[in-house]
């Protein structure tokens, strides 16, 4: 059985208190997931939030992002060492808005893969499509491509520590979600995919997230899709109450 799986990327919100609040509520309304809950605060948080998650089975630290690079000279940027060295265990890498504002493309994205894996964390990797090429109905292919240049290179091994966001673009932050059947259409196309690469019983095994405008209402339905495997959630992991309620979505 594949794990299920629901992060909340904080992204740039919250400030420590209110992120140690939040926390403290989410834990108080989540008793007992059926899967596994990552949290995924600011840099600023991660040591604080992750001493509050440690002492909670199936809640795990994530990070939102990582530099490529071991160490040295990038001043203002994080390391995936010293991301482990707080407690995380996972690390979202080729969000979109990494993708669109910090011009991050699939062979830099690769390295971030790797060093991630390397410091024994899993990457959270997020993949889709924008709008133009939804409506010209070559996402599929899209997807593919991204995920050929950024996670094919892994040896079988790798590959299985990997988590899969899918989150088209055209559905991030905007309250348009994909439908269920959107979702499911791309969720199996991209576990064919890894069949293909690394055979039936990895592709079966690995999560594969939904992410985008994903909330308290659309939850159960997107969730309970066969390949849908919990979710990578933004604007409502900010929320305790309805982050409990997608969290108790999970299959
Ligand atoms: C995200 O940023 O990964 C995301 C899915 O955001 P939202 O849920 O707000 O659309």
């Amino acid at each position: 059985m594949r794990q299920q799986i629901v992060a909340g990327n904080w992204k740039m919100n919250q400030t420590l208190e209110e992120g140690i609040e939040l926390t403290r509520l989410i834990l108080e309304k989540i008793d007992k997931p059926k899967g596994l809950v990552v949290i995924a605060p600011p840099l600023t948080h991660l040591k604080e939030i992750g001493k509050m998650l440690k002492v909670r089975k199936h809640f795990h630290l994530g990070a939102q992002n990582c530099h490529q690079e071991e160490k040295g000279a990038y001043t203002g940027e994080v390391s995936a060492n010293m991301l482990a060295s707080v407690g995380c265990e996972f690390v979202i890498i080729g969000h979109s808005e990494r993708r669109q504002y910090f011009k991050e493309k699939n062979d830099v994205l690769a390295a971030k893969v790797n060093v991630v894996l390397s410091k024994g964390m899993r990457p959270i990797f997020c993949c889709g499509e924008p709008l133009h090429i939804r409506e010209v109905d070559t996402h599929v292919g899209y997807v593919a491509k991204q995920l050929k240049a950024s996670l094919f290179h892994l040896n079988e091994a790798d590959f299985r520590k990997v988590v899969i966001a899918y989150e088209p673009i055209w559905a991030i932050g905007t309250g348009r979600t994909a439908s269920s059947q959107q979702a499911q259409e791309m969720h199996h196309a991209i576990r064919v995919l890894i069949a293909k690469k690394y055979g039936k019983g990895v592709a079966d095994s690995t999560s594969i997230l939904y992410g985008g405008s994903c909330n308290a209402q659309n939850a159960a339905e997107l969730l309970s899709q066969p390949d849908v495997d919990g979710g990578l959630i933004g604007g409502a992991s900010l929320k305790a109450d309805d982050f409990a309620v997608i969290v108790a979505a999970m299959k």
